[in-house]
């Protein structure tokens, strides 16, 4: 089964919401009485889901439990939002407390981070409105408030509106499929700094076969400019500047070499303290994607950083018609190697900027430390990883 890893989709709510039993319904369909309460902070499901309006939706979903210490660690909420598409935030009606912890967290989140998220909140347990502790006006003012928000009353226990959940996560993760927020990072105001007033620093390398577009994605990037006829001497360039993630300004590198890439013979040193690599190849010249996987060993021999530097494969040239790699081919070949794809355009500036975000923020957030929420402990048997979708 594929699963798109950029398609996620988290489920917040205190013990008790229903959170695993909503993702049961989702999944199978069915309701069962009793569930035992999460063991872990955090489970995470990869789920199909197929109905009428959907053939398949295939999703990354995070269930994850809230409490007050979980609302005030910023970073870890920030942690899971990123790169997600659609946020349920799981409310009991019987329950008041559900209630209060969600409108903290969603308080906590700032939300301009994230102009792709798509935040609904749900009213779970509907069927038993007879024991509602929270008016539907108290739902009402809260979404006049944060009008970003959507809001949908839901039953795991007997399905009402499942489908139009449904509908809305699979529009979420459609909508915003591989979107990146572009502010997320920004170029910092002044690029005159002293290393007083920086948080830290980034440093990138760049490496594929010679005239693949190197220069030139150096030249998009940092003065937005596509000259044709980039110089090819011998030795090291880099270029610097000073971008902004939330209210950290880093220090950023992005070193290009100059012409010895044509021996593979980058120096040792080129590589050892970079924190992400952009690996280009040229989708027209199929010798520059065949030496992709040299430049990776070349990367994995040097680095000190070992299996924590990330690595990015990016196709480059794709405004040519000449193209002999598909696009298939390199995310497929990719995705062997566990590392991402994306497709890229100098001339053009395609995907270039997106790119970028998306390089700084990954390597920003491994080197923060935030990446080890994402290391899960293996489930336990007869735990989610032994569910399958049963025939209904
Ligand atoms: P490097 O050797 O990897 O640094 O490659 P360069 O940046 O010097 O680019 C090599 C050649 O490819 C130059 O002639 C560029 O004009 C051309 N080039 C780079 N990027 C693109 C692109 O996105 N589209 C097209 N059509 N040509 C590009
Ligand atoms: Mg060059």
């Amino acid at each position: 089964m594929e699963y798109d890893s950029f398609k996620k989709v988290l489920i917040f709510g205190n013990a008790g919401s229903g959170k695993t039993s909503l993702v049961e319904r989702l999944e199978r369909g069915s309701f069962t009485e009793g569930k035992k309460p999460l063991e872990n902070e955090f489970i995470t499901h990869k789920l199909t889901i197929e109905n009428d309006q959907i053939k398949k939706l295939n999703i990354n979903l995070y269930e994850i439990r809230i409490d007050e210490n979980f609302n005030k660690n910023q970073e870890l909420i920030d942690s899971f939002l990123y790169e997600c598409q659609c946020a349920l935030f799981l409310v009991d009606i019987t329950n008041l407390e559900s209630f209060e912890l969600i409108q903290s967290l969603i308080s906590n989140i700032e939300i301009n981070k994230y102009p792709y998220l798509k935040m609904i909140l749900i009213q779970n347990k509907c069927d038993q409105e007879d024991n509602r502790k929270i008016s539907k006006e108290k739902f009402g003012d809260f979404i006049n408030k944060n009008n970003s928000i959507e809001s949908l009353g839901i039953s795991s226990k007997d399905g009402k509106n499942i489908p139009e959940l449904i509908n809305k996560i699979n529009i979420a993760v459609n909508e915003s499929k591989n979107k990146l927020p572009s502010n997320i990072v920004s170029e910092a105001q002044g690029q005159k700094k002293t290393l007083m007033n920086v948080s830290g620093s980034l440093s990138l390398v760049l490496v594929g076969d010679s005239q693949v577009g190197k220069t030139c994605l150096v030249n998009r990037y940092f003065k937005n400019k596509f000259d044709a006829s980039t110089l090819s001497n011998i030795g090291i360039d880099k270029d610097i500047k000073f971008v902004k993630i939330g209210e950290e300004e880093l220090k950023l590198t992005v070193w290009d070499t100059v012409g010895q890439e044509r021996f593979r013979a980058l120096p040792k040193k080129y590589y050892q303290n970079a924190d992400g690599v952009l690996l280009l190849f040229d989708v027209t010249k199929e010798d520059t994607f065949l030496h992709v996987n040299d430049w990776i060993k070349d990367v994995k021999d040097n680095s000190n950083k070992e299996n924590d530097v990330v690595i990015y494969i990016l196709g480059n040239k794709i405004d040519m018609p000449e193209r002999v790699i598909t696009k298939e081919k390199a995310e497929e070949f990719s995705k062997s190697l566990g590392l991402k794809y994306f497709e890229i355009s100098c001339k053009i500036n395609m995907n270039i900027p997106e790119v970028m975000a998306r390089m700084i923020m990954e390597c920003h957030m491994k080197n923060s430390g935030i990446k080890d929420v994402f290391q899960l402990k293996p489930a336990k048997k007869g735990e989610h990883r032994d569910r399958r979708r049963c025939c209904h």
